[in-house]
């Protein structure tokens, strides 16, 4: 037997920000789960702190609770790619991968962010998605090195 597949009897009240976690971390600094990276315009990056890759990043949007990238007005949305976009390039400049993965998905938190990581030499799943309970069910990194990550992240970016 699978997990019953459906989606919660409150979806359309999480998706319109009910009980909205992220709409809790932004502006917060560093948590449980996360340090606190940089603001962009209408962003926050953050760092994750479970992760199997190094530079492990969400770009989350910080203007209010938004669930989806075609709710926000065109500029809205090309300020909330930018700032994706930059930081992948800050993980390509700090880590030198073979590849960035961005995914956007919000299935289980409904609310804008997009996860961005690399993927690096000795990768285990070469061509194919990074597996999320690889990707993200280990022990949480310790201070000094996620801040290692964090200030060569920073660095790339002139932050
Ligand atoms: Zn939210």
């Amino acid at each position: 037997m699978t997990e019953a597949a459906e989606w919660p009897a409150d979806w359309s009240a999480r998706m319109a920000g009910k009980d909205c976690p992220l709409c809790g971390v932004v502006g917060g600094g560093d948590n449980d789960h996360s340090i606190f990276l940089w603001s962009g315009e209408g962003t926050e990056t953050r760092l994750q702190r479970r992760s199997s890759v190094p530079a492990y990043c969400i770009v989350l949007w910080a203007e209010g609770h938004v669930a989806e990238p075609d709710e926000l007005s065109t500029q809205a949305a090309a300020r909330y790619w930018r700032d994706v976009v930059e930081t992948g390039r800050a993980i390509r400049s700090a880590f030198e991968p073979l590849k960035i993965n961005y995914l956007t998905l919000g299935n289980a938190v409904p609310h804008l962010h997009t996860h961005v990581f690399p993927r690096l030499l000795g990768d285990p799943f070469p061509g194919r998605p990074f597996p999320w309970d690889v990707l993200t069910d280990v022990p949480p990194a310790q201070d000094p090195e996620l801040q290692r990550q964090a200030a060569a992240l920073r660095a790339a970016l002139g932050r």
